[in-house]
């Protein structure tokens, strides 16, 4: 009986026509570009629904790393297969939370200012009918232009209805000329970008330490990688996602390597000790993460494997 059924699934393949036949002399077809289509996902989190927006890439040269060497970064890039090649590529999520009555954007993305390949949240805002100045609210999880860059064109704010929450400390160190005067270069363009975040948005909020900003949403510390990097919790009905920013970068580095850092954090002990303390306790407590850079949509959890911690991507949200 089972050869019969065998032999008579082999017949009915040998029925089908054969994609490869095609003649060579076929030119190749296109199938259009897709850099001007919108990269999402969404997840619904309780009463919430949570779409992704990606605003771009960058690959972050392997110089840029802290706590590795340029060739240490390079091989643990290729030991997990990554899509970089000169470099960690980094992605740009940034978060719009619909709770039905409010649209609260999370991050704004670097918009250009630090990669070519990026600054594809406004149009995706407008794929998906919301107009910058719909937006009720922005929380920026910290001060680094890859987070901020999008909430300021040339000298005008995009989201001139939001309020907009940011840490305090955040704002003290990237609008102090002392701080800036002894910052690497390469940081400059966030002391900008948050001096202009200041003069631009009158409806600007410094807020210090864990708070509620709207009915289940709250932010919470994650203070290191900047000195007011902050979470956002979203949280109802039992069910939670927790965006954690740049506490992770990139499975290659993270959460196996809580010292693998980059050149933007200003104090590098704090970063790796706050990264060191986070790692178990979130993969302890199954949190639904979401993380800014990692691989798009940046959706998972931290996992015990053995001795060590890595993330595993979540599954795929289906969500309309
Ligand atoms: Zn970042």
């Amino acid at each position: 009986m089972v050869d019969l059924s065998r032999r008579r699934f082999a017949a009915t393949l040998a029925a089908l026509p054969l994609l490869a036949t095609a003649p060579s002399s076929l030119q190749a077809r296109s199938t259009g570009p897709l850099s001007r289509l919108p990269v999402t996902a969404r997840y619904q989190i309780g009463r919430f629904e949570v779409t992704v927006i990606s605003d771009g890439y960058i690959d972050f040269p392997f110089e840029l790393f802290t706590g590795v060497t340029p060739d240490q970064a390079r091989q643990a890039t290729a030991a997990v297969h990554a899509a970089g090649r000169n470099g960690v590529r980094g992605s740009f999520s940034t978060y719009l939370i619909n709770d039905g009555q409010r649209l609260i954007l999370v991050d704004s993305g670097p918009a250009g200012t630090v990669s070519k390949t990026s600054g594809y949240l406004p149009a995706t805002l407008k794929a998906l009918g919301v107009e910058a100045g719909d937006i009720d609210a922005v929380i920026l999880t910290h001060a680094h232009v890859d987070h901020i860059g999008g909430m300021v064109s040339g000298n005008r704010n995009n989201y001139p209805n939001a309020e907009v929450y940011i840490d305090r400390r955040d704002i003290r160190t990237f609008t102090d000329p002392a701080i800036e005067a002894r910052a690497p270069d390469i940081t400059k363009s966030s002391f900008a970008a948050t001096q202009q975040l200041v003069g631009l948005y009158p409806r600007l909020q410094q807020i210090d330490g864990d708070r509620e900003i709207a009915r289940g949403i709250s932010v919470f510390d994650l203070s290191g990688h900047t000195p007011g990097q902050i979470g956002v919790k979203i949280e109802d009905g039992g069910e939670s996602l927790n965006l954690v920013s740049d506490m992770l970068f990139h499975p290659a580095a993270h959460p196996a390597l809580p010292g693998f850092g980059i050149v933007f954090e200003m104090d590098k002990a704090a970063a790796d000790a706050s990264r060191a303390r986070f790692f178990p306790k979130a993969a302890e407590e199954k949190s639904l993460l979401a993380a800014t850079h990692m691989p798009f949509p940046g959706v998972g959890r931290i996992v015990k494997d053995g001795e060590t911690l890595r993330w595993l991507a979540a599954d795929w949200s289906y969500v309309g």
